[in-house]
């Protein structure tokens, strides 16, 4: 699905600000493969196939969309070709894409201005080469066969901070998905649930992801009982009883755009199964702890401290064995990408990072439960995207 609410000039912005930052970073070229940094700098929803897809941004000049003959059709159509703001240049079958690579950046670097080699620089002839992260290996080797005097570095160095900082389209996509994600878990959670299978809800959760308005689902965790322990449960074929926890983490996306919310009800059925005041104590701790982390979001705040925030009050609580993983993580056009909410990660955060707020408590083969939303970072505090309510909901799923 390409991303058809995001503007032209939001595209232009992009590659241009890219570009410019190449210098900074002694290179001489991004060459992006298909995936998200594709999509995220031309709209190109493009599938991950054998033949080379390759966005070639070139430190200075216009940048060119290499695509087999055969993917034309839909490479024209993506916004960035679509507006005139890239070259697209198709390969015949009997071509090597490599050496039409090749060629581009030798047409680029023949401007002894930016001979980066020349001028004193660790890269050679021409300056250092940034892929995108998720090139497959095939196409790297290929690259660096046909261009064997470059040095090779991550296009992320360059397009991770960019890619973090959503703009207001971005940030509606979000929030339409976001919304989407909450109708959906709300509606699940308050329908049948007791005698089913995990697996036979997660496919609910999958039809009501794409129902609520989802181009596609992406993950659906179900987990009752004890399963709510394992944070990345596999739903399978344990029925659901009453009297017990189930923990939903799920999330889809439109345009790309992601969503991931995560809620945990008791399941009480039709007599009073529930839930015990100890699960109402683990609860109610965890839910001060997500409340907190996510009141502590706002512009400048290192991203480890968010993550101190609420792994604070589950520790003063004496969970803190329980919470075994990371707070958060950056959400987008990928499912986790910068910036992440984690102890070590000291960089602040800047209006329009988005990423979850999600701590657990988990105790190993009883019962687990997890909050989970989207916040985005605003001039003045935390936005969150998600509006299910975080309270522990008692369902009595029959
Ligand atoms: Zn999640
Ligand atoms: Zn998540």
């Amino acid at each position: 699905m390409s991303t058809r609410s995001i503007p032209a000039a939001r595209y232009e912005d992009r590659l241009g600000r890219a570009q410019a930052l190449l210098p900074a970073h002694d290179a001489s070229a991004l060459l992006i493969g298909v995936g998200a940094e594709l999509q995220w700098l031309t709209g190109y929803a493009a599938h991950a196939l054998p033949r080379l897809t390759m966005l070639v941004i070139p430190s200075r000049d216009r940048s060119s969309l290499v695509v087999p003959r055969l993917e034309l059709a839909a490479a024209r159509e993506c916004t960035a070709v679509h507006a005139g703001l890239i070259d697209l240049i198709t390969w015949e079958e009997t071509e090597d894409p490599f050496e039409l690579v090749a060629r581009l950046l030798d047409e680029s670097n023949s401007r002894p201005e930016i001979q980066l080699g020349a001028l004193g620089g660790a890269w050679g002839r021409l300056g250092g080469l940034l892929v995108s992260d998720r090139l497959w290996a095939t196409f790297l080797l290929r690259l660096q066969a046909v261009v064997p005097d470059a040095a090779f570095g991550l296009a992320s160095t360059v397009l991770s901070d960019l890619r973090a900082i959503k703009d207001s389209e971005e940030v509606e996509l979000l929030r339409t998905a976001a919304h989407a994600a909450d109708r959906a878990i709300t509606r699940v959670a308050t329908g049948r649930l007791i005698g089913r299978t995990e697996a036979d809800i997660a496919a609910e959760v999958r039809e009501r992801l794409v129902a609520e308005g989802h181009d596609e689902a992406a993950f659906w965790i179900v987990a009752s009982g004890p399963n709510s322990a394992s944070p990345h449960h596999e739903p399978g074929e344990r029925v659901v009883q009453s009297g017990q926890p189930l923990l939903l983490d799920i999330g889809g996306r439109i345009e790309g755009y992601g969503s991931d919310i995560t809620r945990t009800f008791w399941v009480a059925g039709d007599g009073y199964g529930g839930p015990t005041d100890e699960y109402r104590h683990l609860y109610d701790v965890l839910q001060r702890a997500q409340a907190t982390g996510t009141q502590s979001v706002k512009p400048g705040v290192p991203a480890e401290d968010v993550d101190t925030a609420g792994r604070r009050v589950i520790e003063d609580a004496g969970f803190g064995p329980n919470f075994i993983h990371r707070t958060g993580h950056g959400i987008g056009l990928e499912g986790h990408e910068d910036p992440y909410i984690v102890a070590g990660n000291e960089r602040a955060l800047v209006v329009g990072n988005a990423f979850s707020i999600e701590p657990g408590i988990y105790i190993d083969g009883r019962y687990g439960a997890r909050i989970e939303d989207i916040v985005v970072c605003g001039p003045s505090g935390p936005d969150t995207l998600n509006e299910a309510p975080r309270e522990l909901v008692v369902v009595r799923g029959t």
